[in-house]
């Protein structure tokens, strides 16, 4: 090894989900929204001056930050914007997770947490989620240097109550605890309410699921005023552009609209219920996923022999290679035309896998 090579950062990268480029697909592997982003947006698109794009963007993302504040009830100075809620986790991990004390975090969970935590340096210890992979709050009260978690938990889907949270928070008041709501808007209850309470609380959002815009890169946090000034003192030594102009303006029409977003995840909820009981007589068994996705595993067949048969169909799921969830497919909630050919081809698939397993077992 030449010498400038001991010098460099080496790292283990988080593997992103496929994005392929093929016109006939189901998509159901990044936890995408099926529908179009709301009319305004399309109406922002269409309208769009390019004769703008000369100029560099708001530094401090106004315009957005105070839609965002807006449309929470909460003052402007409680908000940060960031390139996606991966930028506004990244930036919160670089300014508030500088103890020698580890950060605590499930071991089944968003697999970014450990590789921003390796980047930079951030002790970190995980905790086990219990046998019905839930949460167990009481791991989460010892000294530590942070907490973070998402809420519904990722890829369980499974909600923690907001009771459980507070006592989290509260047992924590020393370091920062950060609730991570990339799919709270499928039927669970945020944290939000609890940042006026508590100082050392962060709530992480994203418009990349519930308001379809993941193609925009838009997330944010909200906080105690403080939090948010010590964030954006680490952002602009960092990069003081993040949010591109047409991702502020798109941004601000989609939560603007807030009909659409609730008939677009209203009908995404029911598709999910509608999901779970096709998938439950398929012979899946999965916890009660209260987000975008469900994460499923078969009686019998195991999961990487029904990922790669979906992918033969054009059908992308997500597979994980992690010790204690290899068994598990995690599926995006589609549309119910999508979900319908999943599970026909599924009825299928499993029924001939089955048959050939059980004549198998009648040789022996
Ligand atoms: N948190 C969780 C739990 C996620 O699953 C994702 C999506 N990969 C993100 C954060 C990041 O989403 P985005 O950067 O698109 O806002």
């Amino acid at each position: 090894m030449e010498n400038w090579e001991s010098y460099v950062r080496k790292v283990v990268p988080y593997v992103p989900g496929e994005q392929p480029d093929e016109k006939r697909m189901i998509k159901l592997n990044t936890n995408e929204n099926p529908y179009p982003p709301a009319p305004g947006v399309l109406r922002a698109l269409r309208e769009s001056d390019a004769d703008r794009l000369r100029l560099y963007p708001e530094p401090d993302c106004g315009t957005l930050v105070r839609a965002i504040a807006d449309y929470y009830g909460l003052d402007a100075s409680c908000v940060f914007a960031g390139v996606g809620s991966d930028d506004v986790l990244a930036m919160i991990f670089l300014t508030f997770f500088r103890s020698e004390k580890p950060v605590l975090f499930p071991d089944i969970t968003y697999s970014f947490y450990d590789v921003w935590a390796d980047m930079l340096r951030v002790p970190y210890e995980v905790r086990a989620l219990d046998a019905d992979f839930k949460i167990r709050k009481e791991d989460y009260c010892g000294e530590c240097g942070g907490v973070i978690f998402p809420n519904p938990n990722a890829p369980t889907g499974i909600l923690m109550e907001l009771a459980d949270i507070e006592d989290i928070v509260s047992r924590n008041r020393d370091v920062i605890v950060v609730v991570d709501e990339a799919y709270i808007d499928f039927g669970g209850v945020s944290a939000l309410p609890l940042i006026r309470k508590y100082e050392n609380l962060l709530v992480v959002q994203t418009f990349s699921k519930s308001r379809s815009l993941a193609g925009m890169r838009i997330g944010y946090a909200m906080g105690a005023p403080k939090l948010i000034r010590y964030l954006n003192d680490v952002k602009y030594s960092f990069n003081s552009y993040t949010l591109s102009q047409p991702a502020l303006a798109l941004g601000v029409e989609a939560i603007r609209d807030k009909a659409y977003f609730r008939e677009t995840t209203e009908k995404i909820i029911a598709v999910r219920e509608w999901a779970k009981g096709e998938l439950k007589k398929l012979g899946f068994s999965f916890g009660d996923s209260m987000s975008n996705f469900i994460f499923v595993k078969h009686r019998s067949v195991p999961a990487e022999d029904i990922f790669e048969a979906l992918k033969k169909e054009h059908i992308y799921v997500r597979h994980f290679s992690g010790e204690r969830i290899r068994n598990y497919l995690r599926i995006t909630v589609g549309t119910r035309e999508e979900m319908e050919t999943l599970t026909v081809f599924l009825r299928g698939y499993l029924e001939s896998r089955e048959r050939i397993v059980g004549e198998k077992e009648k040789e022996l």
